[in-house]
C-alpha cells in the first residue's frame, strides 16, 4: 500500500510512448505525479533537483542510453528504483540491466497491468526504505540523545561518589581525634577511681563499652575513606603468626564483657609470615567479634592456626546462628548486613563493612578469605595467606615492604 503521493519520471525518446504511459497511470494510479523527459540529459537535470521514487527509462535512446543513465542514476540517487524498458526478446539487455542494479525490467509492448504492478512495487520499496532510513534517523538520535544521558549521569554519580568519599575520610578523622582524647580520659579516670578504692567505677564500664563501639565505627570508616581512595597502604614484616593470633585472643577477651570462651588450637611449630599485623589484626578481631555476636553470649568461639602447604591458614569457627546459603555471597559487600540474621551478643551497631575491609585486607596481602556455614550449626571464616617463599629463619630482620594498594 503506497501511503503517500508518488513522484515518478519517464524518460524515453519516443514521444507517443511519452504521452501513452503517463495517461495509462493517471487513471490506474490517480496518486503519482509523472515527469517526464526524452532524453537522458534532461532526465538527469531533473533526477538532480528531485528525488523521484521510482525512474523509468527506455534503455535504448540516442546518446546517452538506459543503461549509462541508470549507472548515473546509481551514483545520484543510489535508493531510488529504476525500472528499464528492453525490446521485445531483448534478454541480454535485460540481465545487463539488472546487473547494473535496474529495480525491474519492462518488456515491450508494454502489457500496461505489468507496467503498473511493477512501479507500484517500486514506489512501495522506495517508501519503504526512506521509512526505515528516517526511524534508523530517529533511533541513531535517540541513542546518541541517551548516550549522553548517561555520560552526564556518570559524570554526577562520579562527582558525588567523589563527595561521598571526601565526607566520609573527612568525617572519620575529625571523629578520631576527640574520640581519642574521651578514651584517654576515661581511662585516666578508671584509674583515679581505682587507685581512690571508689564503687563509682562499674558506672564507667558502660561508657568505656560505648567509646570502644564508637572507635570500632570510626575505625571502619577510616578504613572504608582509604580503601575507597586507593591509600591504604600496607606496611610487611615478618610475623610469628602463632604470637600474634594469640595475643589478639587475649586482646579481645580482656576487651569483652562478658569475657568470651575461645579454645585455641595454635600449630607447635613456628608459623612466620609477611604481613602488616595491624591490618591483619583488624581482619582477626572483626571476625572475632562477628562470631560472639552472631552467637549466644556463652557459646565457646574456636581459633586455630595452622600451616597448609604454602599457607598459612587462620580459622575463627562459632557455634552461633549460622548464615543462610542465600546471604553467603553478599556478606563480603560494602554495607551488606543480612536482615535475616540478628545479633545474639553485645550490640547491634555496624555498618555492614567489617567483612568487606577484611576481604579486602586479605586480598592485598595475596590471601583468601572463606566462609563455610548453615544456619543453627554456626560459622567457619578462615583467611589464607601466603607464607614467604624463602621461609628463611626468623632474626626479625625486618622487610619493610610497603605496597602502594589499589
Ligand atoms: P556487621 O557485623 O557490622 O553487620 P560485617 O561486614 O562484619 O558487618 O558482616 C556482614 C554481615 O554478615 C553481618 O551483618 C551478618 O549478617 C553476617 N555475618 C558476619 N559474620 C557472621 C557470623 N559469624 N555469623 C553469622 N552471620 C555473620
Amino acid at each position: 500500500m503506497m501511503t503517500n503521493s508518488a513522484n515518478i519520471l519517464i524518460v524515453d525518446d519516443d514521444t507517443a510512448l511519452l504521452q501513452a504511459l503517463p495517461q495509462a497511470l493517471f487513471l490506474r494510479m490517480p496518486n503519482v505525479n509523472v515527469d517526464t523527459s526524452d532524453s537522458a540529459a534532461g532526465a538527469l537535470q531533473l533526477i538532480r533537483a528531485r528525488e523521484y521514487d521510482a525512474i523509468v527509462s527506455d534503455i535504448k535512446m540516442p546518446g546517452m542510453d538506459g543503461l549509462a543513465l541508470l549507472v548515473k542514476i546509481r551514483e545520484l540517487r543510489q535508493n531510488t528504483p529504476t525500472l528499464l524498458i528492453t525490446g521485445h526478446g531483448d534478454h541480454n539487455l535485460a540481465i545487463q540491466a539488472l546487473r547494473g542494479g535496474a529495480y525491474d525490467f519492462i518488456q515491450k509492448p508494454i502489457d500496461r497491468d505489468y507496467f503498473v504492478a511493477a512501479l507500484r512495487r517500486a514506489i512501495q520499496t522506495h517508501q519503504l526504505q526512506l521509512q526505515v532510513l528516517e526511524q534508523q534517523r530517529a533511533l541513531e538520535g535517540y541513542a546518541k540523545s541517551l548516550e549522553l544521558k548517561v555520560q552526564e549521569r556518570t559524570n554526577e554519580l562520579l562527582e558525588a561518589n567523589a563527595a561521598k568519599d571526601e565526607f566520609i575520610s573527612m568525617a572519620s578523622h575529625e571523629l578520631k581525634t576527640p574520640l581519642s582524647s574521651l578514651k584517654g580520659m576515661t581511662q585516666l579516670l578508671h584509674r583515679r577511681l581505682i587507685r581512690a578504692g571508689s564503687q563509682e567505677v562499674t558506672n564507667l564500664v558502660s561508657m568505656e563499652n560505648s567509646i570502644r563501639r564508637m572507635e570500632v565505627l570510626v575505625n571502619d570508616l577510616l578504613s572504608i575513606s582509604y580503601i575507597e581512595t586507593g591509600k591504604l597502604a600496607l606496611h610487611c614484616r615478618r610475623c610469628n603468626m602463632g604470637d600474634l593470633c594469640q595475643s589478639l585472643v587475649d586482646e579481645f577477651q580482656a576487651g569483652s564483657n562478658p569475657s568470651p570462651v575461645i579454645h585455641v588450637d595454635i600449630a607447635d611449630e613456628i608459623i612466620e609470615a609477611d604481613v602488616d599485623a595491624e591490618r591483619i589484626s583488624q581482619v582477626i578481631l572483626n571476625l572475632l567479634a562477628n562470631a560472639r555476636k552472631y552467637s549466644p553470649a556463652r557459646s565457646p568461639i574456636h581459633v586455630s592456626l595452622k600451616r597448609l602447604d604454602d599457607l598459612c591458614i587462620i580459622s575463627v569457627r562459632d557455634q552461633g546462628v549460622g548464615i543462610p546459603p542465600e546471604e553467603l555471597p553478599q556478606i563480603f559487600e560494602r554495607f551488606y548486613r543480612a536482615p535475616s540474621i540478628e545479633v545474639q551478643t553485645g550490640s547491634s551497631v555496624g555498618f555492614g563493612l567489617g567483612l568487606y575491609i577484611s576481604h579486602q585486607i586479605v586480598e592485598r596481602h595475596g590471601g583468601k578469605i572463606h566462609v563455610e556455614s548453615s544456619p543453627g550449626s554456626g560459622s567457619v571464616f578462615s583467611v589464607a595467606l601466603p607464607l614467604p617463599v624463602d621461609d628463611a629463619p626468623t632474626d626479625s630482620a625486618e622487610l619493610e615492604s610497603s605496597q602502594q594498594l589499589m
